[in-house]
């Protein structure tokens, strides 16, 4: 609850306050009533005191309550009832709202407002008990114990609380929602619908020839329209002035009735239903007002999320096999928005020629076997651009389970395509770099076979194969005698041919199981998997020998020959190792002159 604007009040204020507009409510009262009946026929101050207490802040509810009791006893003490039944009034008339706001508690209505008519109607019945309860008190305290007496105060009392609490409280509740900024008031359009109810009003209640009681109607229901619950409360406002008014001067239909007494009852009961039809019509229409801006409000966030989001949504109806587009559906195909949706022919036309037959299959199920439908396709634009799309949908349903229609969203994913489609290919670049890379360090660029690192590891891999296995594994480290003098001979490019010679020539001597690669300048090593040193060897002088004769099919190359150096793999030995004892080998060739293949 909000601080509402007796907050700041002393006790002592508020008392002042409430007496003072209780008392000058009750005087105008009687003022209005004219002087034919001993009682006035309508006592707003009863209206006043609800609306006071249900304002005030409860710490200032003695003081309000005592504020109406003095304002109350400073009226009836004018009209010379006498000061015994002065006062008895004055406590009845202060007894009322505490008992109307007790029994509208016990009825179960908590916060009083009328905005729904059920809420209306437990108010407008706590309010007729706490009137019988104070007519009762005011009889016994000094009115006297007549029928005439309880009706009037009756019907004075309710009808001041049914008219004046819900203007007032309606008024108030309404500022209030204002000033916290939950509602917008136009003051301007307001003054002018308040204007003309004030002037049709003016025209109904000035003249007494015509019943024309029905046209102010018109105006409380137009500010109603335009201005809720306010503009109702207020024109209902402006009708109970000027009708109070024209009885008090004698003037309007309400005199087409005989009888004075008669002329005020029927104001009021004219004015309580004319409020009663009000507010609650009122308070409907604000609500529904505030939903439709709510909706208004979330339909154009959606339309924004969808367009930012380049999602469109569709819906196709089964029975008459068309289609509702969202204006992102129209964006996405690059049609103007707000068009006329195409036919579901037309839309599969836009899919690519390729996606077409599927696409159709898939919505056909769809709408055939219900569940859901996804999938992704291309569609080509009305500029001819081809885009791709993320389509996902789900069947709707009638009552009998049919398949009514199919409703789903479909997204433009081609910025995301496009991506990664880039990024699949710099994959693959990458990937390709990788592979020559590691190609490149693997292999002799000079010779095309296997680098250093590559027979190095091939040799670790035989070691432990031939160590796990318990197979033979023989290796060969060869070199070439005088490449130098070759070199210097005949030239750096003419020794490159050479070295390309040779390790054809050895190749060609090998089985192709074997391996075979550079380890320096003009040094190879050969590893003979699963090959015992007998054909080791058998291959090894094959080796030799082919490269001895070598110029016989080469003529263009001068004559070489090569030192090989065999080693034999034992148990426990370290690739290493055996290396070592291959080396070892091969310069015991070279001591021993040369062209020839010696073993470890
Ligand atoms: P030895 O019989 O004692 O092995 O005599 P050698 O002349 O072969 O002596 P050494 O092993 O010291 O000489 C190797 C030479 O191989 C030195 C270098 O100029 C040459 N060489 C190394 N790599 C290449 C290459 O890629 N191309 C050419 N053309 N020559 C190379
Ligand atoms: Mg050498």
């Amino acid at each position: 609850m909000t601080r509402g604007i007796f907050y700041r009040y002393s006790g002592l204020s508020a008392f002042a306050l409430m007496a003072a507009i209780y008392a000058v409510a009750g005087f105008l009262a009687i003022a209005f009533s004219g002087d034919a009946v001993g009682v006035v026929s309508i006592w707003p101050g009863s209206g006043v005191a609800i609306a006071a207490l249900v304002i005030a802040p409860q710490r200032l509810a003695g003081w309000v309550l005592a504020g109406i009791a003095v304002g109350s006893a400073a009226c009836n003490l004018s009209i010379e009832i006498g000061w015994r039944a002065a006062l008895g009034f004055s406590l009845a008339n202060a007894l009322e709202p505490v008992i109307a706001l007790r029994v509208a508690r016990l009825l179960g209505v908590s916060h009083i407002h009328f905005e729904r008519p059920r809420a209306v109607a437990l108010i407008a019945i706590s309010c007729m008990v706490s009137a019988a309860v104070s007519a009762v008190i005011a009889a016994i305290l000094g009115g006297g114990w007549t029928l005439a007496f309880l009706c009037s105060w009756f019907l004075t009392a309710s009808l001041g609380q049914l008219i004046f609490a819900p203007l007032i409280l309606t008024v108030y509740q309404e500022h209030e929602r204002i000033r916290r900024g939950e509602r917008t008031l136009d003051y301007r359009s307001l003054a002018l619908c308040l204007g003309a109810a004030a002037a049709i009003c003016a025209a109904v209640f000035v003249q007494s020839s015509l019943p024309l009681l029905f046209l102010p109607i018109l105006p409380v229901l137009h500010a109603t329209y335009r201005h809720g619950i306010l503009g109702g409360a207020l024109a209902v406002g402006i009708v109970a002035v000027s009708s109070s008014l024209s009885i008090a001067f004698d003037t309007g239909p309400f005199h087409l009735l005989d009888s004075e007494v008669n002329t005020v009852f029927f104001a009021g009961v004219y004015l309580l239903t004319m409020l009663t039809a009000v507010l609650p019509l009122a308070a409907t229409l604000a609500a529904g007002r505030t939903i439709f801006e709510e909706i208004t409000l979330q339909k154009r966030y959606f339309e924004l999320a969808s367009q930012a989001a380049r999602i469109g949504h569709w819906r196709i109806a089964i029975e008459t096999n068309s289609l509702t587009w969202s204006d992102a559906m129209f964006r996405i195909h690059g049609w103007i928005p707000g068009s006329v949706a195409p036919s579901f022919a037309t839309w599969i036309e836009t899919y690519h020629r390729e996606d077409r037959t599927r696409v159709t299959r898939l919505l056909e199920d769809c709408a055939m076997l219900g569940g859901e439908v996804a999938f992704d396709a291309r569609i080509e634009t009305a500029s001819g651009e081809t885009r791709h799309v993320e389509c996902r949908g789900s069947a709707e349903y009638d009552q009998n389970g049919e398949v009514r229609a199919i409703f789903g969203i479909l997204q433009d994913v081609t910025e995301r395509v496009g991506i990664q489609h880039e990024l699949e290919q710099a994959r693959v670049r990458a990937e390709r770099e990788a592979r020559n890379a590691r190609q490149l360090a693997e292999t002799d660029p000079l010779t095309g076979i296997a680098s250093r690192r590559r027979i190095m590891t091939l040799l670790e891999q035989a070691t432990k194969r031939a160590v796990a296995d318990g197979t033979d594994l023989t290796i060969a480290v060869m070199a070439i005698d005088h490449f130098k003098t070759i070199n210097d001979r005949f030239g750096h490019a003419t020794g490159d041919d050479v070295l390309r010679a040779v390790v054809q020539e050895a190749a060609e001597a090998m089985h192709p199981a074997d391996a075979i690669g550079r380890i320096g300048g003009e040094e190879f090593l050969l590893v003979l998997d699963d090959i015992a040193i007998d054909e080791a060897e058998a291959i090894a002088e094959r080796i030799r020998e082919r490269i001895h004769a070598m110029t016989r099919e080469h003529p263009e190359l001068p004559e070489v020959t090569v030192s090989i150096g065999l080693a034999v793999h034992r148990a426990s030995m370290q690739p290493g190792d055996l290396f070592r004892i291959a080396d070892a080998a091969l310069y015991a060739a070279k001591r021993e002159g040369r062209n020839m293949m010696r073993v470890a």
